[in-house]
């Protein structure tokens, strides 16, 4: 499969073809979606949780610039410092800085999509640095050498046998002949392996689901407290994180992690949540010496303004994705992208262009499931259609939808024209069904080679709405 937005099509159906995806994301709903439900239901009134979290969000993106400029000051207080990302390129250079002032050669990682965002695995080890990822699932990746598949379960995509034998190929220290077949012998061989790389590091990165503006802190949530010991053992702890992380306090952090956590897995909090806030201070017995911050931009600012700058309140819960059909179809990888499903067709055009990820905002049915389940309300179709006007406003839409649109919005000015058309195409459907189903229409072999299409019944809108007057 091929790591590139623009290879869309023919990534889907590579992933519709492969079995072995089948099972994994057919744990989706019984997975995610069902603990989903059950969270909700419990908590009582979600929708007015809901609307708290989209108040707090939406306050944070009409402030960002105070709240982040509040947030460095507060970090200094503390003895951090924060550093400032233009984009990807500019975020590596920053980091790779850090690492070499205090001339760390190997770098533990909690969870961060950011991270993936920037490419920054690949920049460090091309920069002698080798860095280790931490969380379960993404050590499972890194060690396939494969992007995470979603977001919050990275190695979503894996059986559990397939995990076996990436570490049997990978871990060549330890006896081949072990039992890797239970999941609990897996998860105590990569904690035994890892816990020797937590040790060893010299500098810990990780990402951030919130900052809070008042106390310069960055927080985030895990379940396997590889968080706590990515930033507290190595004398360095990084934070890499986007800049509209940032909220006014933590009582608005609380009410997020209320909604994440709920939105994400079905849990009403998560085993972990870590508040980190500056460097250890003279009475702390543990934490690093060195604490910064790098918060990237990447074109987060440029959505400001725009129709979809309500993508800046995503909290990253991944909701929206554990309820798309269209990545229920055809997993993760086949965007080519770290954000995948509604979120990723919501914010890839803005991160990456139009160009690049046109076909992420065209895959979506339109049910409207994304913006039912997304814990802040952000209106996803809306945003979807917002750059789909844009491809096709720039012409890179495909000529096939060009041409039709362009030939519906002249009959869609003409009534008589469209009715008189409408009426054709109805009666030349139910020419071409058979009991009551449309398997081919001429010169869309592609649309019915995997559905079929109901004839229509009885007379069109037009005809009965005439009949009615
Ligand atoms: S868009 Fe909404 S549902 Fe999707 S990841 Fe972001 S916050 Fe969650």
């Amino acid at each position: 499969m091929n790591a590139d937005p623009k290879e869309f099509i023919a990534n889907a159906r590579a992933a519709l073809g492969d079995p072995k995806l089948r099972p994994a994301l057919g744990r989706l709903k019984t997975h995610f979606g069902a603990g989903r439900a059950i969270a909700v239901q419990r908590y009582g009134d979600f929708e007015g949780l809901r609307e708290a979290g989209k108040a707090i969000r939406n306050h944070a993106v009409t402030h960002l610039d105070e709240l982040l400029v509040q947030f460095e000051a507060s970090v200094a207080a503390r003895g951090g410092t924060v550093r400032w990302a233009r984009d990807a390129g500019e975020a590596r250079r920053v980091i790779l800085s850090i690492l070499q002032d205090v001339g760390a050669k190997t770098v533990t990682k909690g969870k961060s999509m950011v991270t993936e965002e920037i490419l920054l695995n690949p920049f460090l080890e091309a920069n002698g640095i080798e860095p280790v990822e931490t969380d379960l699932g993404e050590y499972i990746i890194q060690l396939r050498h494969e992007p995470p598949s979603h977001i919050i379960a990275p190695a979503f995509h894996l059986s559990k046998e397939q995990v076996a034998e990436t570490f049997f190929a990978a871990h060549t220290e330890l006896d081949p002949k072990r039992s890797l077949e239970e999941r609990n012998s897996l998860v105590q061989e990569a904690r035994a392996i890892l816990r020797r790389r937590f040790e060893a590091a010299d500098a810990g990165i990780t990402g951030a689901n919130f900052l809070s503006a008042k106390d310069g802190a960055a927080v985030i949530v895990t379940n396997e407290g590889n968080g706590d010991l990515t930033r507290l053992l190595p004398r360095t702890h990084i934070v890499v994180t986007g800049i509209e992380k940032v909220v006014a306090d933590m009582n608005d952090v609380a009410v997020l992690l209320r909604l994440l956590t709920r939105s994400a897995t079905g849990q009403p909090i998560s085993t972990y949540v870590s508040v980190m806030a500056g460097p250890r201070g003279p009475d702390e017995t543990d934490g690093p010496e060195n604490f910064h911050v790098v918060l990237i931009d990447n074109g987060r600012s440029r959505l400001i303004g725009t129709e979809a700058q309500d993508v800046l309140r995503c909290i990253r819960c991944s909701a929206c994705i554990n309820h798309c059909p269209i990545y229920g179809a055809v997993g993760g990888h086949a965007y080519g992208a770290t954000y995948m499903g509604p979120i990723g067709a919501a914010l890839n055009p803005a991160t990456m262009g139009v160009e690049n990820a046109a076909h992420h905002a065209n895959a979506s049915t339109f049910c409207g499931r994304c913006a039912e389940v997304c814990p802040v309300m952000i209106p996803l179709p809306k945003i979807m259609r917002h750059w789909r006007a844009i491809e096709y406003g720039q012409g890179l839409a495909p000529k096939a939808i060009t041409r039709g649109l362009t030939l519906w919005a002249f009959a869609a000015k003409r009534p008589a024209l469209y009715r008189l058309g409408a009426s054709i195409a109805a009666r030349v459907l139910k020419m071409l069904g058979r009991r009551g189903t449309i398997h081919a229409v001429p010169f869309k072999n592609g649309w019915f080679a995997v559905r079929d299409f109901p004839v229509p019944e009885g007379q069109t809108f037009q005809q009965q709405w005439r009949a009615r007057k």
